[in-house]
C-alpha cells in the first residue's frame, strides 16, 4: 500500500476553499472511479485557506484513506492556480490530474482522460458537452476565449473548465515557473509537445456557490491576456501611430481650412468629443501599462507565491494504521531559487 503512495501512476490534484457542504459526494464518487481504474493513484487535496470546516473534512478523508490521500493545507487564500500548483509540486504521478471540488467534472471521466493521455499526449483538455452554468457566463467566457485565443495564441476550446490531464514533463517545466498570477492550463499548453482535446460531461454544482464573482472572472481574463502575451501593448501603440497620424491630418485640414475660409469657431463640441475619446483612450493605455507594470512589480518582489502550513501525508514506510497525521517542515512554493 505505502508503495502504491510513492510513485503512482496517476495524481489528481483537487484545489479546496470552503467546500465543506460538497466534499462528502465528492469522496463518494472520486474514490469509487479512480479505485475502479486498476490503477495507482493518489489524491492530493489542496485547501486554499478555507473558513469553513473543509480542513477537518479533508482530515478524516486522510485518516480514512491515508494510503492514497494527501492533504496539503495553505496558511491563507492564495486562489485556485496557486493551490493548483501546489498539489502539483506536492504530486508524485507521472499522469497529473486536475478537478473541482464541487462535481461539476464528473470523476468518472477522469479514466478517458487516462486513456488519452496513454496515447502518448501529454496534455489532455476537455471541452464541456452541455454546459451547466448561467447563460451569461456561458456567453461572456465563449467571447473572452477567442479573443484570448487570438491574442495569445493558446489554443483552449473551453477555458473555464478545470477537468484536464497533464504529463510529469509538463508538471516539471511548470514547477520551475515562478509566475505570481497565472493560469494553469495556459501555462500548461505552453510546455506541451503534443496537446490534444476531449468532450466531458459537466454538471451542476453539487452544493455551496461558486467562488468567482464578475469581478475575479475579468481579473483572470486579464491574467491570461496580460500574463501570456505582450499583443495588447503592442496593438496599443499601433493605434497610438494611428490616431496621432489622424490628429495630424485633422491639423492640416485646419490650417488650409483657416488660410482660406477664415478663423472658425464653430464645431467646438466636435473638438471636445475627439478629446474625450483621446482621453479615453489614454487612460486605457495607462491603465494596461500598470497591468504589466504591476506584474513586475509583484515579480520583482519575489515573495513567496503561497504558504504551505502542513502536509498531511503518509510517511514512508509508515503503516496505514499509525496515528496521522504526518506534519511535513513549513515550505514555501516559490518557484526554482
Ligand atoms: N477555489 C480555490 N480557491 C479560490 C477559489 C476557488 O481553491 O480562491 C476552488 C474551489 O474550491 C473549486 C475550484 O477552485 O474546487 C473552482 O471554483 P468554483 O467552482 O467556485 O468556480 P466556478 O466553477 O464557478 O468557475
Ligand atoms: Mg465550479
Amino acid at each position: 500500500m505505502t508503495a502504491m503512495l510513492m510513485k503512482p501512476e496517476i495524481s489528481v490534484v483537487i484545489p479546496i476553499y470552503n467546500e465543506q457542504a460538497g466534499l462528502a459526494a465528492l469522496f463518494a464518487r472520486l474514490y469509487p472511479a479512480l479505485d475502479k481504474l486498476g490503477a495507482s493513484y493518489e489524491i492530493v487535496f489542496v485547501n486554499d485557506g478555507s473558513r469553513d470546516n473543509s480542513v477537518s473534512i479533508l482530515a478524516e478523508q486522510f485518516r480514512q484513506r491515508p494510503d492514497v490521500t494527501r492533504v496539503v493545507l495553505f496558511n491563507g487564500n492564495y486562489g485556485q492556480h496557486m493551490a493548483i500548483l501546489a498539489g502539483f509540486e506536492a504530486s508524485r504521478g507521472e499522469i497529473m490530474i486536475t478537478l473541482d471540488a464541487d462535481l461539476q467534472n464528473p470523476p468518472e471521466e477522469i479514466g478517458n482522460l487516462v486513456a488519452k493521455m496513454r496515447e502518448g499526449y501529454d496534455y489532455v483538455g476537455s471541452i464541456r458537452r452541455k454546459r451547466q452554468d448561467s447563460a451569461w457566463r456561458t456567453y461572456a467566457s465563449k467571447a473572452m476565449n477567442s479573443l484570448r485565443e487570438r491574442i495569445t495564441n493558446i489554443k483552449i476550446t473551453d477555458q473555464g473548465n478545470m477537468l484536464r490531464a497533464y504529463g510529469r514533463n509538463v508538471v516539471d517545466l511548470m514547477n520551475q515557473c515562478a509566475e505570481v498570477n497565472t493560469f494553469v492550463p495556459a501555462l500548461a499548453y505552453r510546455f506541451a509537445r503534443k496537446p490534444t482535446e476531449i468532450t466531458v460531461e459537466h454538471e451542476e454544482r453539487s452544493a455551496g456557490e461558486s467562488k468567482y464573482s464578475l469581478y475575479s472572472l475579468i481579473r483572470l481574463n486579464f491574467d491570461l491576456v496580460t500574463g501570456f502575451s505582450l499583443v495588447p501593448l503592442q496593438f496599443y501603440s499601433m493605434m497610438g501611430m494611428l490616431m496621432s497620424l489622424l490628429s495630424g491630418l485633422l491639423v492640416l485640414v485646419l490650417l488650409v481650412r483657416r488660410l482660406f475660409l477664415g478663423a472658425e469657431a464653430e464645431g467646438v463640441f466636435t473638438l471636445f468629443a475627439i478629446t474625450f475619446f483621446f482621453m479615453g483612450v489614454i487612460l486605457f493605455g495607462i491603465g494596461l501599462l500598470g497591468e504589466y507594470v504591476g506584474r513586475i512589480f509583484q515579480q520583482v518582489r519575489a515573495r513567496p507565491r503561497y504558504v504551505v502550513q502542513t502536509i498531511l501525508q503518509q510517511k514512508p514506510g509508515e503503516s496505514v494504521d499509525m496515528p496521522p497525521p504526518g506534519v511535513e517542515k513549513r515550505t514555501v512554493g516559490r518557484g526554482h531559487d
